[in-house]
């Protein structure tokens, strides 16, 4: 896949990659050399591409962020990817977790509700190579029935409670990554479907923005 290479980017990301990631606990190896090969400065705006490797979310438009790399590498690294999956990645924004996911799997089906993030989104993800990327607009907290099941779910966005219809477009033994919302607080949660019903296990706390739609929060 021709990944566009600029040299003044280059260090930043693999100091990223060793300051931000590894250290932190990140140790998936595919997860780390997908983070050291996607541009994270082509998904975000000319205004901010100096800091486009920075330690935190940054601004995208539409009142929206692109989600801090720690952030993006945890979510990956909890999905367990090995290389076959389907995808589903729920919160595009700027692209940039849908281009991480195409490096760990084969299929990525990306859902914003935004559509003018959806359409930047996806001319930068075309102009980069990523054939294997599909973004579409629409409410991901209502799933995507047409492209259901899903091996794995990445929700960008803290949901109020456990999304009931993303659950069930997992199939056996897939798993999603969500932010939830308990106590005040936004808990990265993993589901994973098992034969009796569905696991959760909370991986961590992070903040995000709110899941917006039917089964999120109200606009
Ligand atoms: N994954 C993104 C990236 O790499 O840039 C960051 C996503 S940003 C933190 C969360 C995104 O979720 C926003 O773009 C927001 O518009 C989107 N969003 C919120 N509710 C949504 C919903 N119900 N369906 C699809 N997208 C939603």
């Amino acid at each position: 896949m021709p990944l566009r290479r600029d040299p003044d980017f280059a260090g930043q990301r693999q100091g990223m990659v060793e300051r931000q990631l590894r250290r932190r606990g990140i140790h998936d190896e595919r997860v780390l050399q997908a983070m050291a090969e996607v541009p994270r400065e082509a998904f975000v705006p000319e205004s901010e591409r100096r800091r486009a490797y920075a330690d935190s979310a940054l601004p995208i438009g539409e009142g929206q962020t692109i989600s801090q790399p720690w952030i993006v590498a945890a979510i990956c690294q909890a999905m367990e990817l090995r290389g076959g999956e389907r995808v589903l990645d729920v919160g595009t924004g700027s692209g940039y977790s849908a281009a991480v996911l195409a490096r760990l799997a084969a299929e990525v089906i990306s859902i914003e509700r935004q559509p003018e993030l959806a359409r930047v989104a996806g001319e930068c993800l075309a102009e980069l190579g990523f054939g294997n990327v599909d973004v579409i607009v629409g409410d991901g907290s209502r799933g995507c029935p047409g492209r259901a099941p899903f091996d794995a779910v990445a929700v960008h966005a803290t949901a109020p409670a456990p999304p009931e219809t993303l659950l069930s477009e997992l199939g056996p033994g897939g798993r999603l990554v969500a932010p939830i919302s308990a106590d005040g607080a936004d808990l990265r949660t993993v589901f994973t479907r098992e034969q009796t019903g569905f696991r959760a296990a909370v991986i961590g706390p992070a903040r995000f923005v709110p899941l917006i739609g039917d089964e999120g929060y109200e606009e």
